[in-house]
């Protein structure tokens, strides 16, 4: 998997990072630690920040094998929502009521420690408490609003939410076959970019040191628990935290632990003032619909649309690829996507295209976990609800680690595993078969057409 772009050209938030992407001193020798971390994405960092934080005169490492914010944390559409991979019903089915809005609750709580750290910190993160409006595009859309509307009202949350008819979302925002929307004042966007890079310097300011363009091969667990690069290995006496969320598939203990699953973006170039009038959108909710296939937009701070989807098809035995950040056709087809919305911007000029993989756990459940005898700690599988949801987790770990309590030690997906996922070539074939599935289902409710004979079956397996 050799890098060949430049990091600036990964996404356009890493372009906009306002700073030059240096990468740090690679790891020279090997060196002893209390807490050795693979990974400067948003899970290594905010776990060692609260290591730091907690105890400051602990010994924390953390190895990445390009830049911090070289993966999802520097690529994300910037949403910073308490959503969670599993939805509101299936968690309440799952776990209870108490246990569901437990969890929703605490990521809100991820939401306003992202703030007030980014101000702590003095990290530009743009951060814009907005909310997200999630509207039915198509009547078909109607009916997932309200289940998802019934769920909260079940868990006592109703007051977070407010169904709104399509009047009232048009006047908010300009969209296309509009026919309801709901909308939460929770949540928030942020620039991603700029929250993982000043991250980085805050986990340095408090004494973490930050090893860059230095890839883990292998590890070990036990008391001579370790990662292993090429330029020796970086020992630890706690913990050794595993924090390389999709790109943990490429090492061959972590092969079958998670899928990494592409997502892709399509940005704009600025809007003029006439088009943003024409539009709405003044507040900057972030912005999503139920498609099936994953629909996400930002208002960016200097005002773009940020149009984000699924992404390149799952390639055959998890590989992970520069290719598949950039896949073409999926980028043509977003951007057709974002002119079906917005109509009137026709002929708008599109300046970046990236994507990136995430982790998704069989379960679609994150875990966060930590094994004293094997001093082995794990975070990720956030199936693309992570910029809030790994904030959480690098919270719990740390408590975890550093043996001291955050108040999230009974949230259901502390200390669990997922299972494996399923060997190839069966795996290709499911996944495959469910993206394609899920596209043909959205294609066909959009058409006005009956859905495929195969739909329940497809719905039934990607119950989440
Ligand atoms: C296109 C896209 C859009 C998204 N949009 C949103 C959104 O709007 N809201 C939201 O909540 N979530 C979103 N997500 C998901 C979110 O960005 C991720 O869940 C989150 O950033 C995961 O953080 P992480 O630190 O666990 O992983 P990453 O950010 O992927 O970091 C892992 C790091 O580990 C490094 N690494 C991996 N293997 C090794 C190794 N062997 N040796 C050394 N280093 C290694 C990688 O280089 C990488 O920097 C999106 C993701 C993508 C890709």
């Amino acid at each position: 998997m050799a890098f060949t772009t430049r990091y600036e050209d990964c996404s356009f938030w890493l372009e906009d990072a306002g700073e030059t992407l240096t990468p740090r001193p690679a790891m020279q020798r090997s060196e002893d630690v209390d807490v050795a971390i693979l990974g400067g994405g948003y899970t290594g960092l905010w776990t060692a920040y609260h290591l730091l934080l907690h105890n400051p005169g602990l010994k924390v490492a953390v190895v990445e094998r390009e830049i911090a914010g070289y993966g999802a944390s520097g690529r994300n559409g910037g949403w910073c929502s308490p959503r969670f991979p599993v939805s509101a019903s299936a968690m309440h089915k799952r776990w209870g009521a108490d246990a569901a809005r437990s969890v929703l609750l605490a990521l809100q709580s991820a939401v306003d420690e992202i703030r007030d750290v980014s101000q702590v910190e003095s990290i530009d993160t743009c951060f814009r408490p907005a909310g997200t409006l999630t509207v039915a595009r198509g009547a078909h859309q109607l009916q997932a609003l309200h289940g998802a509307y019934a769920a909260y009202e079940r868990l006592g949350l109703a007051d977070h939410y407010r169904f709104l008819s399509s009047q009232e979302v048009a006047e908010r925002i300009r969209i296309t076959d509009v026919h309801g929307g709901l909308y939460t004042p929770d949540g928030a966007s942020i620039h991603p970019g700029r929250l993982v890079r000043g991250l980085a310097r805050a986990v340095e300011a408090r004494g973490g040191v930050i090893y860059e363009q230095t890839a883990v091969k292998a590890f070990e667990s036990g008391t001579k628990a370790r990662l292993i690069t090429d330029a020796g290995e970086l020992r630890a006496r706690k913990a050794i935290v595993l924090a390389g969320e999709a790109y943990l598939t490429q090492l061959s203990k972590l092969h079958r632990a998670l899928l990494p699953v592409y997502s892709l973006i399509c940005l704009t170039e600025p809007l003029t003032p006439a088009q943003w009038q024409d539009i709405g959108w003044q507040h900057g909710e972030n912005l999503a619909s139920t498609r099936n296939t994953v629909v996400y937009l930002t208002r960016t701070p200097d005002g773009r649309i940020l149009f984000g989807s699924r992404g390149a098809p799952y390639a055959y035995g998890s590989k992970i690829s520069d290719e598949q950040d950039r896949h073409n056709e999926t980028l043509q087809l977003i951007q057709r996507s974002l002119l079906e919305w917005f109509p009137s911007l026709e002929g708008i000029r599109f300046t970046h295209g990236w994507g990136g993989p995430v982790g998704m756990p069989m379960d679609w459940t994150p875990a966060v976990r930590f094994d004293p005898s094997s001093r082995i700690a794990f975070a990720g599988g956030y199936t693309g609800q992570g910029v809030s949801t790994s904030n959480l987790a690098g919270q719990m770990l740390a408590g975890m680690i550093g043996g001291y309590t955050t108040g999230f030690e009974s949230l259901p997906f502390a200390q669990r595993r997922s299972t494996s996922w399923i060997p190839e070539p069966l795996r290709w074939l499911v996944v495959r078969a469910m993206q394609g599935g899920y596209l043909r289902i959205d294609q066909a409710a959009e058409a006005g057409q009956r859905p495929p004979l195969y739909a329940p079956l497809i719905e039934f397996l990607g119950k989440h």
